[in-house]
């Protein structure tokens, strides 16, 4: 198609031509008017997006990939957004540009920025960059897809939100901005309309259309910009007055406010008079509202006028905000219509286990290191040569295994096991993990070369580590199998299993002989000095049927014949479990989980939406994915898999 006026052509949109250094000198902003908004000025926004015409039903990308346009997902100042499946039927968001609204350098080397920063970013709550090309009319950004929408939405239809759940929101933005700082990158443009929601209810930040990189170069920003509500004070002070990473900090105070309170503080109809009140802090909390002081205090902090008086990301986490009420595990799409009914059920404790959880999954890491130790695992030696996309790459791993069994066990105190020494468990039970893996990786390799075809009727769906809560620091590693039967695998080296409505326990320990032992006990007879793990136990069970969401779709097995988690192993990939009956289950990063069972004679695909495919290995490695439930990434998966059951054998 071509054009009535020539343009000049982004091609193979060359990033690195692209000047990520925004003009010093005070540009006109891209969105957000900063002076009055006139009609002229809103028509010719309006007009940017509207240049971009609904894509051709087929969209391919520079190594001919097709993506199937679905339909409309929304509209920013810039860009339409649409959205486009893969043939695997994977679906993405493809913000789209229309070349003809790229009218001079200036604002091809602004999309140039957002892409090259979008780019750079891997994070949970950072909606993920997927590609970027184009075609004659439009440059698309694919993105990963966020079906619920933005904060914005949901404010929309909820007018304020509990503590409870801004909480949950606020420390996965905390966690998403604090990487962003400290990679040198400001966001500018942190508003609930650019944050959105992922299928499972995380949230996503987005939009990087006014980032910028602070350097040494660049130690403060000049450029007017941001949208006005949300806009700090030092922005407002003109040109000379510069502003940094302060901002985003302010707009999260303004965020947390409209979260609270239902309207951001400074809000009026007319644009000067929020900026008059913005500069002159002029902002009440309503005298009806139930919002704590604990909120209200951080709030006041992080709308402090003098940007160095806010506190940091690190420091608005110690507020006892995040302390003095529930905290949820997770957030569920009823959020998006209504209050959450179970919220109230919250207990203290499980408040503090969920805040230390979070915290961890964004990457705020605060939990003491003993007694889960790193070991420092080599695994420059045969690392795959595959490319792997970056969430799922080895590279991530490197001395990164951490472990609780059998690294840094002590011997559980029983008459028997007090005599043995550790070394020796030790031993014993790395042997039989190791010995467990080869007879794995064995069969694996005869599968491959066509030596054994596992009896495809003997297909049995494996047990599964259906709900788990790691917390090593504190008590130990809790499991449920798809059993329903509860295990932890406490940080001393022994587990406690306990079925399902059973009152009878087992107590598997170290074992010199056997690697482990299992011992019965019925409820009268459970000894007194385990007293302690049945507390624990019974916490965990509570827990976990109340607030974790179950990976098996709903099928139970009756019986768990007596298996157990012999170890797990976390990495920044995800977490895998060596369970006791030859299953090896990967849980990763983006929720699909694969399973080889059987000592690696079956297999099993996990989807996020808990769709269940188990077939002989076989099948899916002749098919070259599983028939049902393709992975996009199978292959990538399952060579980073056998390379970390390798791997595994020599610890
Ligand atoms: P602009 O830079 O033009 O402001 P945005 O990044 O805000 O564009 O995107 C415009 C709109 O597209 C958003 O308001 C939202 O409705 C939709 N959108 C953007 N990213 C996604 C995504 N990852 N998933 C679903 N919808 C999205």
């Amino acid at each position: 198609m071509s054009s009535k006026r020539p343009l000049q052509p982004l091609n193979d949109v060359q990033l690195n031509k692209a000047n990520i250094q925004s003009p010093t000198t005070v540009k006109t902003p891209i969105k957000g008017a900063i002076s009055k908004p006139d009609a002229g000025k809103k028509k010719k926004r309006e007009k940017l997006s509207s240049l971009c015409k609904t894509p051709p039903s087929i969209v391919k990308n520079r190594h001919g990939r097709g993506y199937r346009r679905g339909h409309f997902l929304g509209e920013g100042g810039f860009a339409r957004c649409f959205q486009m499946k893969d043939d695997t039927g994977r679906t993405f968001a493809a913000k789209t540009v229309a070349k003809a609204s790229i009218k001079n350098e200036k604002t091809k080397t602004k999309l140039l920025s957002e892409i090259k920063i979008h780019k750079s970013m891997s994070h949970p709550n950072i909606v993920e960059f997927i590609d970027c090309f184009e075609d004659d009319v439009n440059v698309y950004i694919l993105l990963e897809i966020c079906p619920h929408q933005s904060l914005m939405e949901l404010l929309k239809t909820r007018k304020i939100i509990t503590e409870a759940e801004a909480r949950f929101f606020m420390v996965q933005v905390i966690g998403a901005v604090k990487y962003l700082h400290r990679r040198k990158v400001v966001h500018r443009d942190l508003k609930l309309g650019n944050i959105f929601f992922d299928p499972h209810m995380n949230l996503k930040i987005g939009d990087f259309g006014l980032a910028t990189i602070i350097n040494s170069a660049h130690p403060r920003r000049y450029t007017i910009c941001g949208t006005p509500n949300y806009i700090a004070p030092e922005v407002l002070g003109g040109k000379d007055v510069g502003h940094g990473f302060e901002v985003d900090i302010w707009a999260i105070g303004i965020m947390l406010y409209a979260m609270l309170f239902g309207k951001p503080p400074f809000q009026s109809k007319d644009v000067q008079v929020i900026y008059e009140r913005i500069k002159n802090n002029d902002y009440k909390f309503p005298p009806d509202s139930l919002v704590s002081l604990e909120a209200r205090q951080l709030i006041r902090d992080m709308l402090s006028t003098d940007p160095y008086q806010r506190p940091s990301m690190d420091q608005v986490l110690e507020y006892d905000w995040f302390k003095c009420g529930s905290f949820p595990s997770h957030i569920t799409t009823e959020s998006l219509k209504q209050k959450p009914k179970n919220l109230a059920f919250i207990t203290k404790e499980e408040s503090m286990i969920n805040f230390a959880n979070c915290k961890q999954q964004v990457g705020i890491n605060d939990v003491p290191k003993h007694p889960v130790e790193i070991l420092r695992t080599d695994l420059e030696s045969e690392r795959p040569r595959t490319l792997l996309p970056h969430s799922l790459s080895p590279d991530n791993t490197k001395n990164k295994y951490k472990e609780v069994s059998p690294v840094n066990i002590k011997p559980y105190k029983s008459k028997i096991s007090n005599q043995l020494s550790k070394a020796s468990y030790d031993n014993k039970m790395v042997y039989m993990l190791s010995e467990s893996l080869s007879e794995t990786l064995e069969n694996i390799k005869l599968i491959e070369t066509g030596q054994l075809q596992p009896d495809p009727k003997l297909v049995q769906k494996p047990q599964l580590v259906s709900k788990w809560v790691d917390y090593s620091n504190k008590h130990g590693f809790a499991y449920q199998l798809s059993t329903n039967s509860i295990g932890v695998l406490f940080t001393e080296g022994h587990t406690v299993l306990k079925f399902q409505d059973r009152s009878d326990i087992f107590l598997i320990h170290p074992n010199e002989e056997t690697g482990w032992k299992v011992d019965h006990f019925q409820r009268e007879q459970i000894p007194k000095d385990l007293s302690n793990e049945m507390q624990v136990i019974e916490f965990f069970d509570k827990y976990m049927t109340a607030h974790l969401s179950d990976v098996s779709s709903g099928e139970k097995h009756d019986q768990n014949g007596g298996v157990f988690l012999r170890r797990y192993t976390r990495d920044d990939n995800g977490i895998m479990f060596e369970l006791s009956n030859g299953s090896y289950q990967f849980n990763f990063k983006d929720h699909h989980k694969i399973v080889l069972s059987e000592y690696g004679h079956y297999i099993t695909h996990i989807t996020p939406n808990k769709e269940i495919e188990t077939l002989p290995l076989d099948y899916v490695l002749k098919n070259g994915n599983f028939f049902e439930t393709p992975d996009d990434y199978f292959t990538v998966k399952y060579n980073f898999m056998k390379h970390v059951l390798r791997e595994k054998i020599s610890i």
